[in-house]
């Protein structure tokens, strides 16, 4: 059973930089959340003081509401799990699972049988007598992952675990992560900036930009609503298309001088803009008459990418710089070089101001989501 709570947390290094600006976050029994954020937003820092790795400067960190900020590391019942595995190259695989418990003066025999039960959680029992380098990428993550399990700690944390296998095994070592951490019911922080790991493993996810928390909430809460134009290009791939709009009494008109039939309530003339995610903009079969409330951006196929299931196809609109991205099925027929008309619908948009932030749907007259 473990509960973390950062109450107003703030990490400013010796050099003055101020890594965390005040991060509140309550972590749940059993929850497995993850910091996602682009490099340098501080996921690491955020991770490290949680560890007790780094001095925290100013707030409180409470573990199952006692406050620890001046607990050493070991005192912490935290165990981390790092991307460059740190394992010990001389030791076995047995040794390197029972070395912090060897540390810690547990009973030989306790030691044998937590090892080995871990082991067999982990495939890795006809593993034990190798060196860490006689261990392919995935055998070593989980000989750490095991060095962390069978400390039995209250708490997990994950630091870009998975960055150092190649794609397949990422995906596979992604699924044997989450089912191991809901088996085990352990509380878990897990950091990455892979926005797709972080989707698929997360209870709930929190988006870090520069030091602060952008969003907290439900991967799918992110992806359907996201609070603010960062988290919005942040969260989804290929990423949400922006287009800048401009509030005409009822309409907003788009980078093309097409208009959308969309009230907000604002002045005529504010800037917006309006967001629209790769796999909600869709074509018209042939002949078919545009939906009520529609409105259709022609565009020029400037690049296609087959995924197989989907094709990604990236086009030219009139009036924007950057490409606009749909997700078509993949059975549709498209090429290089020709027109593309793509219809936007009034239905799942996103608005954001010109700080950035979202909407509130209060202030629209059409529900802007779905
Ligand atoms: P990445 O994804 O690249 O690992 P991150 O989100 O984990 O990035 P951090 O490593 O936490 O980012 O760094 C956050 C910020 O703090 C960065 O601007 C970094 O330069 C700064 N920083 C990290 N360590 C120190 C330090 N010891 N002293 C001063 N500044 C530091």
């Amino acid at each position: 059973m473990a509960t973390l709570q950062l109450s107003a947390l703030e990490k400013r290094y010796p050099n003055g930089f101020t890594a965390l600006h005040g991060i509140d976050l309550a972590v749940e029994d059993g929850e497995l959340v993850v910091i996602v954020g682009p490099s340098g937003c501080g996921k690491s820092t955020l991770l490290r003081t949680l560890a007790g790795l780094e001095s925290i400067t100013a707030g409180e960190l409470a573990i199952n509401a006692r406050r620890v900020n001046d607990l050493e590391p070991a005192e912490r019942d935290i165990a981390m799990v790092f991307q460059n595995y740190a394992l010990y190259p001389h030791m076995s695989v047995y040794d390197n699972m029972a070395y912090g418990l060897k540390n810690r003066g547990v009973a030989k025999a306790d030691i044998r049988r937590r090892v080995n039960a871990t082991a067999e959680l982990l495939d890795l029992g006809a593993l034990l007598d190798r060196r860490p380098r006689q261990l392919s990428g995935g055998q070593r993550q989980r000989v750490a992952m095991g060095r962390a399990i069978v400390r039995e700690p209250q708490v997990f944390l994950f630091d870009e675990p998975l960055s150092n296998l190649d794609a397949k095994l990422r995906v596979q070592m992604r699924l044997e992560i989450r089912r191991l951490q809901k088996r085990l019911g352990v509380t878990a922080v897990y950091v990455t900036h892979d926005q797709t790991e972080a989707m698929t493993l997360a209870d709930r996810l929190v988006v870090m930009n520069a030091g602060r928390v952008e969003q907290c909430g439900t991967p799918m809460a992110l992806y359907d609503r996201p609070a603010t134009r960062f988290v919005a290009g942040f969260i989804g791939s290929p990423a949400m298309n922006f287009l800048p709009v401009t509030v005409r009494g009822e309409r907003l008109e788009l980078p093309d001088g097409g208009e959308l039939d969309l009230a907000t309530g604002l002045d005529d003339g504010a800037e917006l803009t309006l967001g629209v995610r790769p796999e909600h903009l869709t074509t018209l079969p042939d002949g078919a008459a545009m939906p009520a409330s529609a409105v259709a951006l022609d565009t020029r196929v400037e690049l296609i990418e087959p995924l197989g299931a989907d094709t990604l196809a990236y086009t030219r609109l009139a009036g924007l710089d950057e490409p606009v991205v749909a997700r078509l099925d993949g059975e549709h027929a498209v090429a290089e070089g020709q027109t593309l008309r793509l219809v936007l619908t009034g239905e799942r948009l996103h608005l954001f101001d010109a700080e950035g932030q979202r909407l509130a749907e209060r202030r629209c007259a059409v529900d802007v989501v779905s």
